[in-house]
């Protein structure tokens, strides 16, 4: 991550806003984002499927679910938060993962600027490809702070996403048990 650049822009940004860069409150702000940068984007440029290659194996048949994992992302349209819990359920073939390791994973995509629909499907994807569980189920429910503090201002919306995969895909009954586990 260029630190300087990002100081740069957010001098810029300041100064285009109309704001005085230079007042006190104001005069470490480029740096202190700077930093932050690294913290919540830290995402970017890293492998999310290397927390999944650690598994286990198993001969788990039933549905493994994960719920309440809370994340925070940042939209890619206005760069403003959101946030909320990621719901996960997968079915073994043979092995299963750590639980942490699917925090991990989620924490990796949710650090970078994201879509909600992106980030559930690339969760799954993920999921799917390097664990290859008989199906999985990813469901995501978010509050997005550029539809609560701007344009529609709907605080405390919730926007729910999902994505099916594998056996779910055809099973109505699986993806309704999923749904059950989770409420
Ligand atoms: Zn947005």
């Amino acid at each position: 991550m260029d630190r300087e650049k990002i100081k740069q822009a957010v001098t810029l940004f300041l100064e285009g806003i109309g704001e005085d860069g230079n007042r006190e409150g104001l005069i470490d702000t480029p740096e202190r984002i700077a930093g932050m940068c690294e913290e919540i984007f830290g995402g970017i440029g890293t492998d999310a499927t290397c927390h999944l290659s650690k598994t286990f194996s198993s001969e788990l048949t039933n549905m493994v679910v994960e719920k309440d994992i809370s994340f925070y992302s940042v939209c890619e349209h206005h760069l403003l938060p959101f946030f909320g819990k990621v719901h996960i359920g997968y079915i073994p073939d043979g092995k299963v993962v750590g639980l942490s390791k699917i925090a991990r994973t989620v924490e990796v995509f949710a650090k970078r600027p994201q879509i909600q629909e992106q980030l559930t499907e690339q969760i799954a994807e993920a999921i799917q490809t390097v664990l290859k569980p008989k199906g999985v189920m990813v469901k995501i429910e978010a509050e997005h702070l550029c539809m609560s503090m701007r344009g529609v201002k709907k605080p405390g919306t919730i926007t729910s996403s999902y994505t099916a995969k594998g056996i779910f895909e055809t099973s109505q009954e699986l993806r309704q048990m999923f749904m059950e586990m989770i409420r």
